[in-house]
């Protein structure tokens, strides 16, 4: 338990009608009983006035006692609804201080869920993820994470390996010519099993990172064949959600969009070749990279002029055809969705093949999908490890290829070894989560 008593708001910074300022640490019952008077009822919301140590009114609004440790942070908490103005909240927080607590740093709520146990990593950075969420899938996934259902699979590999290697160490007792056939068969089995579940785990496509990262649309073709129309008719019901994610431009390479639930940055490669000073060839540089990694490309072309050529070609995979210009008449190439950018005809159906492209991207069905970075260096250890222990021919050097498989996926929901990575892990969050 932290001896610290913290506070933060954790509502969005500026100006706002309503403010929620969190307070979590052993002493938040004693500062909401110095701010506002009397305690109210544990988890019921009352009106009450707080007052700083010198008497002075600094607000009127609802507190919340939450007493640990049936909720989110584990210790005592305290959640205040002020009104939003700066005044107001520099004043509460000041007499916080005063009164001996410390502002909370970024994450310091959810990780001192994770130290008293109400929820493992991958659950309070599904927390972070739901915060950063932007789309509907983002949701889901995060949601569906924020459940536990990375941690139970994890969790459940983990118990395996665990049973695994009271077994295997169990075999080392015996002496090599008296090693009972069936444990050791067992052992064997269990350990290929679990090895094909991490490795068909790990070969998924990287659809929950891609989903978590957003994915990239490279729109490629020759000049003059409405590259930047489609995009901009393509991006124009998106504005509003666009222009609302902060610190994302619209500019003349890049444009956000929503396919499916997904974030997709449409990177529009006609803009790549004129650069004409140095933020604009860097600008040029980063489009570059991201068009060559795509993770599709949608090639442009006009349905009038040249149908002969186009006959014999046909899409490879990860690619889009779209002919353009269908208000100008003639023949569409085989395989192409045919739309006008100028007049709007076939833009729902390119949007829905698109969505369709986005969604199989980065959803499937079945167990939920890898999300980040640092499980998949985790997974990709233990599988090492897993196959280490297969390899080994001695009982002693599986037990220890399995205890070090062990301690990889501990990694992953917290279990073990994790102190170097928690300041990384929590400095990603906002402050007051
Ligand atoms: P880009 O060089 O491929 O990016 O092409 P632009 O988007 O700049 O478009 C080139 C020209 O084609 C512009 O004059 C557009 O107005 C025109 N254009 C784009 N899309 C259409 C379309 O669907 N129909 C017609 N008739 N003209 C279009």
């Amino acid at each position: 338990m932290e001896a610290d008593t913290i506070f933060a708001v954790a509502s969005g910074a500026g100006q706002a009608a309503i403010a929620v300022m969190r307070v979590s640490g052993p002493a938040s019952r004693t500062l909401l009983a110095m701010l506002c008077g009397r305690v109210p009822q544990p988890r019921r919301a009352s009106f009450r006035r707080l007052r700083d140590a010198a008497g002075t009114e600094l607000d009127q609004g609802m507190v919340v006692w939450l007493p640990g440790p049936g909720n989110y942070t584990g210790e005592d908490s305290a959640e205040l609804y002020l009104h939003g103005g700066r005044a107001v909240l520099t004043g509460v927080a000041d007499a916080l201080v005063a009164l001996g607590a410390r502002p909370a740093e970024p994450g310091e709520f959810t990780r001192r869920a994770f130290l008293s146990g109400r929820m493992d990593l991958t659950e309070a950075e599904a927390v972070h993820d739901l915060v950063a969420a932007e789309t509907e899938a983002q949701r889901r996934q995060a949601l569906r994470q924020l459940d536990g259902a990375l941690g139970t699979l994890y969790g459940g590999w983990a118990d395996r390996l665990r049973l695994l290697l009271a077994e295997q160490e169990a075999l080392i007792d015996f002496p090599d010519e008296d090693l009972p056939p069936e444990v050791e068969a067992r052992v064997l089995g269990e350990l290929a099993a679990l090895r094909a579940e991490v490795a068909a785990h790990l070969d998924d496509g990287r659809r929950g990172e891609r989903l978590r990262e957003g994915l990239v649309f490279a729109v490629t073709g020759r000049p003059n064949v409405g590259k930047s129309s489609l995009v901009n008719a393509l991006a124009e019901r998106d504005v509003a959600i666009v222009s609302a994610i902060p610190g994302t431009t619209r500019d003349a390479l890049e444009t956000r969009v929503v396919l499916g639930g997904v974030p997709v940055i449409l990177v529009d490669t006609a803009g790549l070749r004129d650069a004409t000073d140095e933020i604009e060839a860097e600008g040029v540089r980063r489009a570059r990279a991201r068009a060559a990694a795509a993770d599709l490309v949608i090639v442009v072309e006009q349905v009038v002029g040249a149908p002969q050529r186009q006959a014999e070609r046909s899409a490879p995979s990860g690619t889009i055809l779209v002919a353009n210009k269908l208000d100008l008449g003639g023949v569409v190439p085989a395989g192409a969705i045919a739309v006008s950018a100028l007049t709007g005809e076939g833009l729902a159906t390119l949007r829905d093949c698109l969505a369709d492209a986005a969604r199989s991207l980065t959803q499937g069905a079945g167990p939920p999908p890898l999300t980040q970075a640092r499980h998949r260096a985790a997974l990709l250890e233990a599988l090492q490890r897993l196959a280490g222990a297969q390899a080994a021919d001695l009982p002693e050097l599986r037990a220890e290829d399995l205890r070090l498989a062990l301690r990889a996926l501990g990694r992953i929901t917290g279990t073990v070894g994790v102190e170097d990575i928690l300041d990384t892990l929590f400095a990603r969050f906002c402050i007051g989560k």
